[in-house]
């Protein structure tokens, strides 16, 4: 044996815990808009590292076809992630978590093939492991597939049907009895039965939920997918992923649970009520009173404090630049400027925060709902702009609303409220706002970006 093949074991181990080191660093850099973007760099060149030193394996062959799959895969990921609008990005993350789930899923379907054809031997422990990771990778694939199609619009959101619920237990229980039969029995006609029917429950578990429960589901998949990864390596006794899988599924669970906290949903809800979109909640009496740009911009002009509460609506007008353009032009006549994020504005966590740091707001001038809720009375202005379910009242009047429960922005406690949006569309949830048909709170109408133009041209006449 050469030295280089004496130490390569070693330089394998040692590439990976690089990798698991880079791969924690990195999170822990997301943490902070600061320093985030560095941090995925640092968790990529960790993927690069893992996937480098899987190649010195003694064990490995068919070189071109692995390398053919990444060109393949990391070439359409490229690709369609330099054209993906900022709107489309929670079906993208749904996407790609769903591709992690079912390769954690096929590193199990190919052991246990090998264990069921007799060409490997193993043991009880790694067995049941392949079959835990292949459960839930597989369920992770199948349903962050529907999730994605559910966001793309490619499947209507309501699918609810008598027993669902009965349906999807005894499923389960099915597919966990097939698991354990597998485990001491192995056998490669009830491995295609195993696999199919774990397909078909992610499938019709996810079918049911929709409305603004989504992004949790998307959240907990994730978690799956960590999990799955990590149970396969230790099938495979491969640290790298262990440690990655592991990071991923503690990640994932955290923000599932942050999320479902946000919005006031348990998961069980989430998971077994099926409460899609547009269902619930009680007309709302009243008429909603315009204002226009020359009025509104006056308002905030003269006014000592003005809190900016972005929503879906500016991301879909791309509004943050001109409206951080606005804004500092109320700072520079001595108006004290805040931003105000709801969790669960956008589409998807952490999606204003992304707009404002990329317009260039400074971080300090951006506060959590917890910290901003108890100042609203102080406000004089309230500007939400694109943003509906995040600031609506009946979230904490109405028993009967789909929202009822979910956390808001207390806007409607400011003084003054002025609400950028293009007509009287609704929001995520489908539901009419009774904030737009209060007293205090008046429309200003057209599209975020235009509009926001329209205030700094109208600041800049009361400047002039
Ligand atoms: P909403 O989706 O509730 O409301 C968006 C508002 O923006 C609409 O009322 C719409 O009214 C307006 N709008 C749309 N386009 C424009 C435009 N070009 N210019 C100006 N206004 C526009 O947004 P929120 O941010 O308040 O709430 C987010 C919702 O999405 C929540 O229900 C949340 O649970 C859900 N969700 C959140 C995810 C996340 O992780 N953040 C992921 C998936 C869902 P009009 O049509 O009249 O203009």
């Amino acid at each position: 044996m050469s030295t280089i093949q004496a130490w390569l074991p070693t330089l394998i181990k040692a590439c990976y815990f690089l990798a698991a080191f880079l791969f924690i660093y990195g999170l822990k850099r997301m943490g902070s808009p600061r320093t985030a973007r560095r941090g995925i760099v640092q968790a990529g060149i960790g993927m690069v590292v893992a996937t480098l030193a899987t190649f010195l394996m003694p064990d490995m062959h068919n070189y071109v076809l692995i390398l053919l799959a990444i060109a393949l895969g990391g070439g359409v990921a490229w690709w369609t992630g330099q054209r993906v609008a900022m709107t489309d990005m929670p079906q993208m993350v749904a996407l790609y978590n769903g591709m992690g789930g079912g390769s954690a899923a096929a590193i199990g379907a190919v052991e246990l093939y090998k264990v069921s054809g007799g060409t490997l031997v193993a043991g009880h422990v790694p067995v049941a492991l392949a079959v835990l990771g292949g459960i839930i990778g597989t369920v992770a694939f199948s349903g962050s597939l529907v999730a994605f199609a559910k966001l793309q619009g490619w499947i209507d959101k309501r699918f609810l049907w008598p027993g669902q619920n009965l349906l999807n237990g005894l499923l389960f229980l099915a597919v966990v009895g097939l698991g354990a039969w597998l485990v001491y029995s192995p056998d490669q006609t009830l491995l295609i039965v195993f696999f199919a029917l774990a397909l078909l429950l992610g499938v019709l578990m996810t079918l049911p939920i929709g409305g603004a429960d989504m992004p949790v589901v998307i959240s907990l998949y994730n978690a799956l997918t960590g999990l799955a990864v990590a149970f396969e390596g230790f099938v495979l006794g491969n640290e790298a992923m262990i440690i990655a899988g592991t990071v991923v599924g503690a990640a994932g669970t955290l923000l599932t649970q942050l999320m479902a906290k946000a919005m006031n949903r348990p998961l069980s809800n989430v998971l077994f009520t099926g409460i899609s979109a547009a269902s619930g909640g009680t007309e709302i009496a009243g008429e909603q009173k315009p204002v226009d740009a020359a009025d509104a911009a006056s308002l905030m002009a003269y006014a000592e404090r003005v809190v900016i509460v972005p929503g879906y609506g500016m991301a879909v007008a791309q509004a943050q630049h001109k409206l951080w353009e606005f804004c500092q032009g109320l700072i520079a006549r001595g108006v004290k400027v805040k931003f105000a994020i709801h969790p669960v504005a956008g589409r998807m966590p952490g999606h204003m925060n992304v707009l404002l740091a990329e317009a260039g707001v400074p971080y300090d001038l951006i506060e959590d709902m917890d910290d901003i809720n108890p100042e609203f009375p102080n406000v004089d202005v309230a500007l939400v702009i694109g943003a509906n379910d995040v600031v609506n009242p009946v979230a904490k009047t109405d028993p009967s609303s789909p929202i009822y429960g979910m956390p808001i922005l207390d806007v409607d406690q400011a003084r003054n409220v002025i609400i950028i949006k293009r007509g009287k569309g609704r929001g995520f949830a489908g539901i009419e706002n009774a904030l737009f048909y209060a007293d205090n709170a008046r429309l200003l109408y057209g599209d975020g970006n235009a509009v926001a133009g329209q205030l700094v041209t109208e600041l800049k006449q009361l400047d002039g």
